[in-house]
Formats: C-alpha cells, structure tokens, sequence
C-alpha cells in the first residue's frame, strides 16, 4: 500500500508534539528497575492519542494497540531504561534536562531508546489521526530491563506475539538486518590450596588457566560475514583468596563471547569446554557455565536471566526487508541502506521466540552510553514517518506467501 500521504510532512505538522513528547520522557530518569514513571507517560501520550487498547503488563511493559485490517501483525519495539549519566557536572546540558538546543534534544536516554519510543508512539498516534489504516494490528511495545538482561522483553515473549517486529534501537535511520549474539561464560580451573612457600603441596589453578586464554587466542572463531566473525576474549577474572600468600584453589575468568549468528550457545559452550579440557595438568579440573543474575521489575516481578543473548537475522533478499527497505525509501524520499548491528538488542529474544524482526531507529549509535548524548530532531521525526511507513507496509499478507524468517 503506498499511502497517497505525504508522511513526512504530517509528522513535520505535528513537531513540536512530537519533540515536546521527547523532551518529557527525558527529563524522567528511569533507570533500569525504576522505570514506572516513564511507562506511566508513555501510557497517558498513548491514551491522548486516541489509542484504542492500552495496558502495562506483569514486566511493567507499556503496550498499545491500533486497530487494523484483517492482515498481520507487527510490533515496533524499544525500551524505556536508560544506563546512568555518570558526572552529571560533565554533561554540556544536565543529562535529564531534555533541553533543546542546536536542532538536538539533549540527554541521557535521549537516543538510547527514547527517541524510539516517540517515534513509535507518534507513528501510531498520527496514523489513527489521519484516518491512515494499517493492513494489521500494529502495536508499540515499550519495554522494560533491556540494560541488564532483557527481562521486560524476555516476559513479553511469553505472551502473545506479532508476526514481525521492528526494533526500535539507533541506527542513523539506516535499516538492520540482526547483530550478532553475546554469551558470558565463567571458566573455573579448581585445584587445592597451600601456603606459597611449599608450592609442592598444592595445585596452583593459575597455570592452566594462563594455558586456555593463550590457547584462546589462537581458537579459530564462527565465520560471520557482514556480521564478523564471532570473538572471546576474557574480562573479569579472580580468585578465591585474598591473601597473597597462599595458592589458590580455584581461579575463574569470565570470557565475552560474541557469536556470529551460524553459531549457537552449544557450539560456542562445546568449544570452550574442550578448550579448557585441553589445558589442565595433574591435580587441576575444570567447570564451564554461563553467567547468571537475578533481575527485577518494578512491578516486583523477578527472573534469574541467563547472560546468553542469541542474535538476530533476516536474510538480505527477505521479502519483508526488501518491502521495509522500499517503504522506508519512499517515506524519507531517499535510499534507505541496509545495514548490521555492532551491538546486541532485545530482538534476539523475539528471534529466538520466532518473530522475525527487522531494525530501524533515530539518533546516531556512537551516542548511546556516552556523555552529551543528543537527538537531533529532524532524525526523530524522519523516524516517526518511517515507522509510520513500516506499519503501513509490512501488515500485507503478501509478504508472507512464499518467505520463511531467517532461521
Ligand atoms: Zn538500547
């Protein structure tokens, strides 16, 4: 369907809304655990919109719904948490001022993932109000916990799904196509203590560790094309003692594994356990796992998340993608590239669930967890009209004829 409706232009009749919604839910710290108020606004936007079906679920998640033809249904996603703005003293603007200024909105959250939000919010928002009727249902999905594990879009992926997602994370207004994965794994080489001075007593746990991260260098990685290839490397690591003279009787390294997406969380835990095997010596033995945290809600749900986050990935030639890529061109009156994701995002979660997903969002990537970080507005509202467009296009039956998601 191409709309006869210039879509950037009704969004750029609708700025100052769209800009002022922005500068609102920036200026609420919702940090990740405390984002109650930000959903709440998101809510009441919603509601003010005229959207027909709005509701907060277990997680805390803000999902709304407008009514569409008898096609498919497809959820533009984002989160509504934001990782802390460090120095507030450092910032140019304060980090929760929303400030507007040089044809930007300041602040943190600004790009990662507020301006999203609006964009999404506003999509469906100015659809309803120009009459505009999407092939299927369109919902937006706010999410809570994206920044510690994914918790909020973890507990949506258990309810009812859509039949495509967009997510809602920076890329410049490029299209994405996936990322690949992340999977945390915790390396404990076990041997037995003794005092520093008789290291004939005891088993040092060190050296079979200093053999598997060197052996870990040379490891040959998951070729991943445009998406590169998978890497490890180790972060933390640490003993179980605190005194320096005495051998310990275990050593644990956490390795960051970022998997290409050909390669799954057994393969990757396969070869780290045969690499690991391979570096012990007599006395020493070895335990594998994958890191774990217990997150919370502020709805006081609470779920132990595993830190293994899969990638996601529609194919180049996906039919879905290329009829994103062609709306999102006619709506921006530009070629829209399409592009991969250096990071991770919860559309690894709804993959995983099977929604194929797709990405499209404003704000620069570069200006996610960093300082300054800034909207320019005229992404945001170029956004607005693309997830407009998106809404509008990929609903259509046809695109699911004869396609199958990336699997
Ligand atoms: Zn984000």
């Amino acid at each position: 369907m191409t709309p006869e409706v210039d879509l950037l232009r009704a969004v750029r009749a609708a700025g100052d809304r769209v800009v002022g919604f922005l500068q609102r839910l920036v200026q609420i710290p919702s940090r990740t655990g405390a984002e109650e108020q930000a959903a709440a606004l998101v809510v009441r936007e919603l509601r003010l919109l005229g959207i027909d079906e709005v509701r907060t679920d277990g997680a805390g998640n803000v999902i709304g719904r407008l009514t569409g033809a008898t096609g498919r249904s497809v959820m533009l996603h984002a989160h509504l948490d934001v990782v802390d703005p460090g120095d507030s003293h450092a910032w140019t603007h304060p980090p929760f001022s929303g400030t507007l200024q040089d044809g930007c909105v300041w602040g943190r959250g600004s790009v990662d993932d507020k301006g999203s939000i609006v964009g999404q919010v506003y999509a469906l928002g100015l659809l309803r109000e120009l009459g505009l009727c999407p092939p299927g249902d369109v919902f937006v999905a706010a999410a809570v916990g994206e920044e510690i594990g994914g918790l909020g879009t973890r507990h949506l992926c258990t309810q009812t799904l859509p039949d495509l997602a967009v997510i809602g994370e920076p890329s410049s207004n490029t299209l994405r196509r996936g990322h690949r994965g992340r999977f945390e794994f915790i390396v404990t080489f076990r041997g037995r203590s003794a005092h520093a001075s008789t290291p004939q007593h005891g088993a040092n746990p060190a050296f079979a560790l200093s053999r598997f991260l060197l052996a870990l260098r040379q490891l040959p990685m998951a070729a991943g094309g445009d998406f590169g290839d998978s890497t490890a490397v180790p972060t933390l690591m640490y003993v179980d003692q605190t005194s320096s003279n005495v051998i310990p009787a275990a050593v644990s390294a956490h390795l960051d594994w970022r998997n290409a997406p050909s390669e799954s969380l057994a393969q990757a835990r396969a070869k780290v356990e045969q690499l690991a095997g391979e570096s012990l010596e007599p006395g020493v033995t070895v335990e594998v796992g994958v890191a774990n945290r217990l997150v919370s809600s502020y709805t006081g749900l609470s779920l132990m998340v595993e830190h293994a986050v899969t990638p996601f990935w529609t194919e180049p030639d996906d039919v879905r993608l290329l009829a994103a890529q062609e709306a999102l061109s006619g709506a921006l009156h530009r070629t829209v590239p399409v592009q991969v994701w250096p990071f991770y995002t919860d559309g690894g979660f709804l993959h995983a669930a099977g929604v194929p997903c797709i990405g499209f969002g404003p704000g620069d990537p570069a200006m996610a967890h960093v300082l300054d970080e800034r909207m320019p507005v005229e992404q945001l509202l170029e956004a607005t009209a693309g997830y407009m467009a998106l809404a509008l296009r990929l609903g259509e039956d046809r695109l699911w004829l004869d396609s199958v998601p990336g699997t």
